[in-house]
């Protein structure tokens, strides 16, 4: 059988979609992959048509037990022969499926890494002496640091190579920033691994932000006209998923919550009634949705601001997997970046901090964009993209544009008088003529000191971040970042280059404390 016939035969689909062919023939070739795809993008599949087409047994590691069950079932009804062993199972179960692995009667064997190495490795020395073909890792960004759901018990699968060095391995995961990708081929020691990447960009989600102030009730209107459909709102803590769903249900919305804290059985009963329709509105923290297939998500919407682009985008990522328009919004107030600032400095040590950071800063870019927000987001994952996506509040215009020239040659005069080595609050005190002991003598003599007075601070800040984003000026990668000039500054300065910019729109800090925080 090819596998195209494979694909029509057990899972109903006439073509491959996006990498799905390519990365299915490196497995059956035998070597190491690492596939990167959107959320929805269809990884499954390329390690469930493998285990059809090759003679033996699929080793699944994932992270959730609570989904094995799913994804086992519907594998079944597909006529592929599938079971998990789980630590939910009583030891009867566990001896049938031991019985049908040594049979040869099973195909796909799905479990979590701490299982397969636990009990002094009794279980990976048992499956040693099967015949296994392939092994897939699923959620594979759960092995980083820098992944947004780091598992400790993820690092055990670094012993995979050890015991199966034979053997493809297939690494998945919707997470494609570098560091994370990096991390995940070394951390997993795979062998010359051929690596995907799918484009991330999910056309049919049109991304918001709004400034954020008394946010039920712009949640309300929000959900006004989307009372039939389908949504999840991701909140920071789980005691205000609570209060926020009742809040709803006050309102005459269908609303359940999901957190971590929650037992077990109350946690299964909400998602199952999402996943059926029965409830329509989940209000969840970000423990809810890894793995969840539901397609007729209809928005996504973050009350709080995400910790950093790769959870934000994977949690917008489970709006409109069927396809149709869906919405992404975000609620944003620069107070929730301070309070996450204060978090990432409590939780972590100095290294991670200051990774954490810079991915908080990143996020706060993106809430405070003044250009495209898809073209950020694609950026953001080393995608191209253009600079208009006519499907983000950005680009939809709900922003007003004007001959911006004179600001930008400001700008660029002031980085060139104080010689390309400064960092944007320095240029930005400088602009505004500040009189802080911080800004150098030597400085404020200079013409360009306080040619920006006219513009706040935070307006500076943005329409730097905008002129940045243009290419007009850049900033340097280092551990403090300074301001330069780039090819395209001289037409800007000699006047050949005409800058327009979004007319500044100030978010005002929230005097008032939000109930969902
Ligand atoms: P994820 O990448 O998030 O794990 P899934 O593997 O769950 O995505 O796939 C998302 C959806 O797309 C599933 O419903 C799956 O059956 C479907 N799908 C996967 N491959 C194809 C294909 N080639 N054609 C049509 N639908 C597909
Ligand atoms: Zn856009």
């Amino acid at each position: 059988m090819t596998p195209l016939q494979a694909l029509q035969k057990y899972f109903g689909y006439s073509e491959f979609r996006h990498e799905q062919e390519a990365i299915i023939q490196q497995v059956l070739n035998g070597r190491d992959v690492m596939a990167l795809m959107p959320t929805g993008g269809g990884k499954s599949l390329c390690y469930q048509l493998p285990a059809v087409l090759l003679n033996g047994l699929t080793i699944v590691i994932s992270p959730l037990i609570a989904l094995m069950k799913d994804q086992v079932d519907s594998l079944n009804v597909a006529g592929i022969p599938a079971a998990f062993i789980n630590s939910a199972q009583s030891p009867d179960e566990q001896r049938v499926i031991v019985q049908k692995l040594r049979d040869n009667q099973i195909r796909l064997l799905y479990l979590a890494p701490e299982r397969l190495f636990g009990s002094e490795n009794k279980l990976v020395d048992f499956l040693k002496s099967l015949p296994v073909v392939q092994i897939a890792i699923d959620e594979a960004h759960c092995i980083s640091h820098w992944g947004h759901d780091f598992r400790p018990e993820y690092l055990m699968l670094a012993g995979l190579k050890v015991h199966f060095p034979k053997i493809p391995v297939i690494a998945l995961t919707a997470t494609a920033d570098k560091l994370t990708q990096k991390d995940i081929l070394e951390k997993l020691n795979l062998h010359q691994p051929a690596v995907y990447v799918a484009s991330f960009n999910r056309a049919n989600i049109t991304y918001r932000v709004m400034p954020k102030n008394k946010s039920f009730n712009q949640l309300l209107a929000f959900l006004q006209d989307r009372k039939d459909d389908s949504g999840i709102i991701y909140c920071l803590s789980r005691k205000s998923t609570e209060a926020l769903a009742a809040d709803l249900r006050d309102e005459g919305f269908s609303a359940s919550a999901y957190h971590a804290g929650l037992d077990t059985a109350l946690k299964a009963k909400n998602q199952e009634a999402f996943l059926r329709d029965e409830v329509k509105i989940m209000v969840a923290t970000i423990a809810f949705g890894m793995g969840i297939n539901k397609s007729n998500v209809r928005y996504v919407v973050h009350i709080d601001l995400p910790k950093n682009i790769e959870g934000y985008y994977q949690e917008t990522g489970r709006a409109g997997r069927d396809g149709l328009p869906s919405d992404a919004m975000l609620y944003y107030s620069p107070g929730d970046a301070v309070k996450l600032k204060s978090f990432v400095a409590l939780e972590n040590n100095e290294e991670q901090s200051r990774i954490m950071l810079e991915k908080l800063n990143d996020m706060v870019s993106y809430s405070e964009l003044h250009t495209c927000r898809r073209k950020f987001l694609l950026n953001y994952f080393d995608e191209p993209a253009g600079d208009h996506c006519g499907s983000c509040d950005i680009c939809l215009s709900e922003f007003k544009k004007f001959d911006g020239t004179l600001v930008a040659q400001k700008a660029l005069s002031a980085v060139t008088r104080l010689g390309q080595r400064f960092g944007s609050t320095y240029v930005v005190d400088f602009l505004r003529g500040s009189k802080s002991e911080k800004i150098r003598e030597e400085h404020k003599q200079l013409k360009t000191y306080g040619i920006g007075a006219d513009v706040s601070k935070v307006q500076w800040q943005r329409y730097l971040r905008e002129i940045i984003a243009f290419g007009y000026l850049q900033v340097t990668d280092d551990a403090y970042p300074v301001i330069k000039l780039t090819a395209k500054s001289e037409a800007v300065l000699k006047g050949l280059q005409k800058v327009e910019l979004t007319e500044a729109q100030i978010i005002e800090e929230q005097v008032t404390e939000t109930p969902y925080f």
